[in-house]
């Protein structure tokens, strides 16, 4: 794919996300696009700024490191949305402005750790789909997490992740983002202090209009915006 396609991609995207919302009565200003770069190169990030778009996501840690380095000077909100690993933490903690897939205790208490003066809003990536190798919490261990997440003073629980199984017809998996958004809904009651559950990070580029009807605050998408990937 062309970069100079980038610009035209995200506004087919917003457009999609404007007319999901129009249709089931949502206001799409609740709806944030995070745009996924992940192994593509900085110029196609430049390239989405440049058409105003300021939220990032990307799924390797010194992937992301690499890029924030790269682009410092820029304004922009860097999402971790991969597979976290533990001594790995430090070399992001300092800059990351979202963290959707936290799947352990032990990662948030790195992050606080690691921190610095920075504030990381998190989200617990929840297995919804039942498929091991997509990660995240169980639904039975949510609450417990929760709970033990009160008294952060640099990192705030601020939500849920879920990613759907694969499918050819997304209208398969919008029982995987009800079950989301219903978990969502049940542990409100364990806001307080550092946790305060407002958003809801689910669909991509395949699934994100359903996502959206099930509630989604947050999408995440790769391919729409920056075309394939030869690999992950
Ligand atoms: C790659 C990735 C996405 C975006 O996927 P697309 O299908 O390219 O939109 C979203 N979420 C996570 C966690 C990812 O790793």
């Amino acid at each position: 794919m062309e970069k100079s396609q980038i610009c035209e991609n995200l506004e087919r995207v917003k457009h999609k996300i404007r007319e999901t919302c129009n249709r089931i009565g949502r206001d799409s200003s609740e709806v944030m696009l995070v745009a996924v770069s992940k192994t593509k190169p900085t110029s196609y990030i430049e390239e989405a700024l440049s058409c105003g778009q300021i939220q990032f996501g990307e799924n390797r840690m010194q992937e992301l490191e690499e890029k924030m380095e790269e682009l410092k000077e820029k304004d922009i909100s860097w999402h971790m949305i991969g597979n976290l690993q533990t001594n790995k933490i430090k070399l992001i903690a300092d800059k990351v402005n979202w963290v959707h897939s936290i799947e352990k205790l032990k990662y948030l208490k790195e992050f606080e750790k690691r921190a610095g003066g920075n504030k990381i809003e998190t989200l617990i990536q929840v297995n919804i789909s039942g498929e091991k190798q997509k990660g995240g919490v169980e639904p039975e261990d949510l609450a417990g997490i929760l709970k033990s997440s009160t008294d952060f003073e640099h990192v705030t629980v601020c939500g849920l992740m879920g990613m759907a199984t694969f499918t050819d017809d997304p209208e398969d998996v919008r029982h995987e983002f009800k079950l989301l958004k219903d978990l969502f809904d049940e542990h409100q009651k364990y806001n307080t202090g550092s946790v305060n559950l407002r958003e809801l990070s689910m669909g991509m580029s395949s699934d994100m209009e359903v996502a959206i009807e099930e509630g989604a605050t947050m999408v995440r998408v790769g391919s729409e915006i920056f075309g394939a990937r030869n690999y992950d």
